[in-house]
């Protein structure tokens, strides 16, 4: 692609080497032979310099990067960012597992955020003494209380407050507004950490924030970061031990075509977080999710069918929403590309890509030009390595796909095939 700039450093590990597209030294086309298709296929050095462009830029100050779980949950990813000192950004009591087989050793610098958590998940996470628990209510908070006080284990926490910021991202993803479930106001904090201080179980250790997902802009990461860091000023004038600030997650992707370079996106994203912390001098977390990974994992798919119906061409794929939902659910755009590199000269054609479940609402791509495939071909869904395994599901009864990891020129499979056994097995007859 002709760029008017200097060579950008390339947002993907996917490129066509000998007309063939590769993940890193990785044939593509190979690795269909060996594993099948579906296949979640990711660049373990994508997602390290990812993970390396956040730490770089922040390195001038204390900070944790604590990578969201929900984004990618598998456990070969998780201990490959723990190995490079990650945290973790978990929402559930699963996701604490997670990390505690992953890489137990991370446990210590887990966040926990979400707006339900249940006592057993409290429970599990006190006694993992995990680093903070981000509380989402007032209530929340009382039932933190309670269960440190009967595990006799102090909780460190920190409110995570709606900042009303409003981010430009899809409706379901954005979650800095008043009128969002997601944390607590802004403008009453203050007075439930006064009530908080109340308690010796209690440690209002941080202040933290999250606005949204597939951020593109970093002026709202600023704007909320100035909100609360003038919270934790007026919170530490109140007698608080506030250390930590955490601004959350959200920074987004491009997943079009269009020039894009990671590197000075985070950049930007940093310099705009530390215009918000101003002379605040708390540790820093930040919670990265799809940044760090979107890009470095694709879906390889094949074709299945070709077909027509009126003027309409389909192509019919033997992935479907199940295996990756987010063109169906978000209206989300995903690049497709050829496993083999079509000649310049070669006949294109116009289709919906879709797949084999019983919904209209199972495509990949509407109206796509791209190059004349046929039953057979195997083609490459970009950017799926966030948000692609991590909500997929059984529905019609159709087994998850299996994962590979790149590394260099080595293949690891990452999470075999889900079996017809693995279908049937938590059902009783
Ligand atoms: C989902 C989520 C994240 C990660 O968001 P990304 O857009 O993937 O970076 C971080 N923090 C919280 C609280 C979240 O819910």
């Amino acid at each position: 692609m002709p760029r008017k700039t200097a060579p950008q450093p390339s947002p993907r590990p996917f490129a066509y080497r000998n007309r063939t597209l590769h993940c890193d030294g990785a044939d593509i086309s190979a690795l269909a032979e060996d594993h099948g298709t579906p296949l979640y296929v990711y660049s373990a050095e994508q997602i390290s310099a990812r993970f390396q462009l956040f730490e770089e830029a922040f390195k001038g100050q204390p900070h944790t990067i604590c990578y969201a779980v929900k984004a990618n949950s598998s456990l070969a990813i998780l201990r490959l960012l723990a190995l490079q000192g990650a945290g973790f950004d978990i929402v559930s009591g699963g996701e604490l597992e997670r990390v505690r087989k992953a890489h137990k050793a991370a446990l210590t610098k887990v966040v926990f955020s979400g707006v339900g958590k249940q006592v057993w998940e409290i429970d599990a996470a006190l006694k993992a003494n995990i680093l903070l628990f981000n509380v989402e209510s007032e209530a929340e908070l009382y039932l933190l209380a309670a269960r440190a006080e009967a595990l006799r284990i102090r909780a460190r926490f920190a409110l995570r407050v709606n900042p009303d910021v409003f981010a430009d991202t899809h409706p379901y993803i954005s979650t800095g507004l008043s009128e969002h479930k997601f944390g607590i106001d802004i403008n009453q904090a203050r007075a439930i950490y006064r009530k908080a201080g109340k308690s010796k179980w209690l440690d209002a250790a941080g202040v933290s924030v999250h606005i949204g997902s597939q951020i593109r802009k970093v002026d709202p990461f600023a704007a909320a970061t100035a909100r609360v860091t003038a919270l934790i000023s007026d919170l530490k004038k109140d007698g608080h031990n506030i250390r930590y600030i955490d601004a959350g997650g959200g920074l987004g992707i491009d997943y079009g075509t269009t020039a894009f370079n990671p590197a000075q996106q985070v950049q930007k994203y940093a310099a705009a977080l530390s215009k918000g912390l101003a002379a605040e001098s708390s540790h820093l977390i930040i919670e990265p999710g799809r940044f760090i990974v979107a890009q470095a994992g694709a879906l390889l798919t094949r074709v299945l069918f070709v077909k027509k119906n009126g003027s309409k061409t389909f192509v019919i794929t033997d992935a479907g929403m199940n295996d990756l939902i987010r063109p169906s659910l978000y209206h989300a755009h995903h690049e497709i590309l050829p496993i083999k590199q079509p000649r310049t000269a070669a006949p294109s054609i116009t289709a919906d890509i879709v797949g084999p479940v019983c919904e209209s609402g199972d495509f990949f791509a509407r109206d796509r030009v791209l190059a004349a495939v046929k039953p057979g071909d195997l083609v490459l869904i970009l950017d799926a390595g966030a948000y692609g395994m991590s909500l997929t599901s059984n529905y019609n009864s159709r087994p998850r796909p299996a994962e590979v990891l790149i590394d260099e020129a080595t293949v690891k499979l990452i999470r075999r095939r889900e079996t017809m056994r693995d279908l049937l097995a938590p059902e009783v007859l």
